[in-house]
């Protein structure tokens, strides 16, 4: 049975691969799945995609168009994979070689544009026009979606903020070089791994971003000083975004975005590196939490 209120995403992460159907006429999952992800191996990762897709099928009797999100981006020119750091992906004709195996329609997208397009399209971000999604993680990953249509780019990579160099720095700098071969980028300094590095080099404390979280809720000087820290450079990053895509409503995913008191302290100071007289954009709190990336990849296929 054909139906086209039923939409299949895969969020095929370097761990796991899930996936789910979603029914867009009323935004509900109507089934998911996990399995873990082959490691190192291509071939069997389109295998492992092709067995998840069918058995959810046959499951539902439905036939469904199929999203999914990949770490990582495709390259317009070439078709292939690049910048996933699940590195067995780089360089393979992905949508290619599943539309072969599976033989149907597939739209694949880096996994922060589907964020962004599932938090737009029903989630913390549905009453907004412009929306920023990023994901605060162990990387940081954003997307742009405007009047629910997400935007590519030219060159495939928009929204790729978090490989920007940390804007405003301060005297202190200490310079870090990032995996993709530049310095000194955002998310070097913002995600969650990036922090916890930090509070160890400045105090030799080897804590979880969790247990530094905890501590500054305890009121512990060290912690407050590593999250004034972070809350100062979320608050940069993000004016850097708002001068120049100026959205309607910046929404947050990921480990990081689950810190509650990011919502209340960054907007307080982030007019200090906004170049206007009042802010109006929202920062916003993710809606689907971990589902953004099986429903973002689902919603890839409403034309
Ligand atoms: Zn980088």
């Amino acid at each position: 049975m054909k139906e086209h209120s039923f939409k299949l995403g895969i969020d095929l992460g370097g761990t796991k691969i899930e996936i789910a159907c979603l029914n867009v006429k009323n935004n509900k999952i109507i089934y998911r799945k996990r399995i873990p992800s082959p490691q190192n191996d291509y071939n069997k990762t389109l295998n492992a995609i092709k067995n998840l897709v069918e058995t959810t099928e046959n499951e539902l009797g439905l036939i469904c168009p199929l999203g999914i999100g990949i770490p990582g981006s495709i390259s317009s020119k070439t078709g292939k994979i690049r910048n996933a750091n699940s590195v067995w992906l780089n360089g393979m004709l992905l949508e290619k070689d599943l539309r072969k195996k599976l033989n149907k329609k597939i739209k694949i997208e880096n996994d922060a544009n589907c964020f962004a397009i599932s938090e737009a399209m029903d989630g913390a971000a549905a009453k907004f026009n412009n929306v920023f999604g990023v994901i605060l993680g162990t990387g940081v990953g954003s997307g742009i979606v405007f009047n629910k249509n997400l935007i590519r780019g030219a060159n495939g990579i928009s929204g790729e903020w978090g490989h920007n160099p940390l804007p405003w720095k301060k005297n202190n700098f200490d310079s870090r070089p990032c995996w993709c071969g530049k310095i000194d980028c955002i998310e070097k300094y913002i995600s969650g791994p990036a922090i916890e590095n930090e509070h160890k080099n400045r105090f030799g404390e080897a804590f979880s971003l969790k247990d530094i979280v905890q501590f500054y809720s305890d009121g512990n000087e060290n912690c407050k000083i590593t999250i004034d820290l972070l809350i100062d450079r979320i608050a940069r990053c993000l004016a850097l975004v708002i001068n120049i895509i100026d959205p309607d409503a910046i929404v947050l995913g990921g480990g990081l975005s689950n810190l509650d008191f990011i919502y209340e302290k960054v907007p307080k100071i982030w007019d200090n590196w906004i170049f206007s007289d009042y802010v109006n954009t929202k920062l916003l709190k993710a809606l689907h939490g971990d589902s953004s990336g099986v429903r973002g990849a689902a919603w890839l296929n409403i034309d």
